[in-house]
């Protein structure tokens, strides 16, 4: 099919959530795309943190396509290997005690939300519900997540929404005038990535883990985009030096898979018993399989890459014309310019180039393993465009 009828038929037959840019895509190799308009395209934006060793990586798809070969699927009432295993490397890796398996970032943080309820539940009886967000934040789609995202133009039409769900700026003394002694939980981004791509402040971040920790409060860190290497660390919390007692990921950690992943630490490990909680599709063997891929590929020396790669991207964003801050953390670079960041990201693609936005940010993600000829190829269109 040609673009045109491609989306036609989109349009005609999928609901309008989107506002997409016109290009489809059919292949690809690491960070360079095909469309099928015949040109190339520079991506990015890796499917939104998505795709983080690029499109058709050997090793990734030798490992989906062998899972593919035993079995698809096999339903939580039975075991399977690649999903016992994936939960040992993200336990072993990070220091969590237990791991629930859901199928998107929207899955993890409800299924951390209802955890961090049922702990203060258990250990102090009802009344202790309650759930403290922060301005800015993005925590997905569903209703308790999104009553927790601390955005109100996603807020539109959808009320009535979860009781008990509060939103406090990103200062302390905001934080203890809304985390009173009936707060369950806070959730954070460490860094804000459809809020426009902001890290929060190092000694705020401290700070409110140990408010946390003095209260009983659990703190929760999404880490659905900053996750599995995005910002030179495994995880986006150990840029700050605290522990959470629930992390959540997905995006990034099956390589382009469905996958979502809540992970408990010590305090919250037995928190769900037989019945509490459950996925259909959670765990599926083939993203687990390709997970474990990811995971076992994100080594020191990927990560040392990744922090490289980001110094030099953001060296290379400094001298440009039109660029007037960078934000982010690593390979999460927001761009502030000089101009709309929706006319940039049309431009670039003009040009061949994939660029997200957040907000009024120029928001780049690119695969972590983009090659230094693709950084340069694509930094060279954003200059063109910037100038
Ligand atoms: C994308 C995102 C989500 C939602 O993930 P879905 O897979 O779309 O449900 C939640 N939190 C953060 C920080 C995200 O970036």
């Amino acid at each position: 099919m040609t673009f045109e009828e491609i989306a036609a038929l989109d349009s005609e037959y999928v609901s309008h959530t989107y506002g997409r840019f016109p290009v489809a895509f059919d292949g690809g190799k690491g960070a360079t795309l095909h469309g099928v308009d015949g040109k190339e395209y520079i991506d990015f934006g890796a499917g939104i943190a998505v795709n983080i060793f690029g499109a058709g990586d050997a090793e990734w798809k030798s490992a989906v396509i062998e899972q593919l070969g035993k079995i698809q699927h096999v339903s939580n009432y039975y075991y399977s290997e690649p999903t016992a295993r994936l939960a040992e490397m993200l336990c072993k890796r990070t220091g969590a005690k237990k791991v629930f398996f859901s199928n998107s970032g929207g899955e993890a943080n409800e299924c951390a939300l209802k955890a961090a309820r049922k702990y203060s539940y258990m250990k102090y009886g009802e009344g202790r519900s309650k759930i403290v967000s922060l301005q800015g934040s993005f925590h997905g789609r569903t209703l308790f997540t999104l009553t927790a995202t601390g955005q109100d133009e996603f807020h539109r039409y959808f009320g009535p929404f979860v009781q008990d769900v509060a939103c406090a700026a990103p200062d302390m003394a905001d934080i203890a005038r809304v985390a009173d002694s009936r707060t369950c939980a806070i959730i954070i981004e460490c860094v804000q990535g459809e809020g426009g791509v902001k890290a929060l402040d190092g000694a705020f971040v401290r700070a409110l883990a140990e408010y946390c920790a003095t209260h009983d409060i659990l703190l929760i860190c999404d880490e659905v985009q900053t996750g599995n290497g995005r910002t030179g660390k495994l995880y986006s919390y150990e840029n700050y030096h605290i522990m959470p007692d629930i992390v959540t990921t997905a995006k990034g950690l099956a390589g382009g898979l469905p996958i979502g992943a809540c992970l408990f630490f010590g305090k919250t490990e037995n928190v769900f018993a037989a019945g509490d909680h459950g996925s259909t599709f959670g765990g599926n063997p083939v993203s687990c399989a390709a997970a474990c891929n990811v995971l076992s590929r994100i080594t020191e020396e990927l990560l040392l890459e990744v922090q490289a790669k980001a110094e030099y991207m953001r060296a290379k964003l400094r001298g440009f014309d039109g660029v007037r801050a960078l934000t982010g953390l690593g390979l999460m670079i927001g761009i502030v310019t000089d101009r709309p960041a929706k006319e940039v990201a049309s431009a670039c693609l003009k040009r061949g180039l994939l660029v997200l936005t957040a907000h009024d940010v120029v928001r780049l993600l690119p695969p972590l393993n983009i090659t230094k000829t693709e950084m340069d190829e694509g930094l060279s269109i954003l200059k063109e465009v910037l100038k």
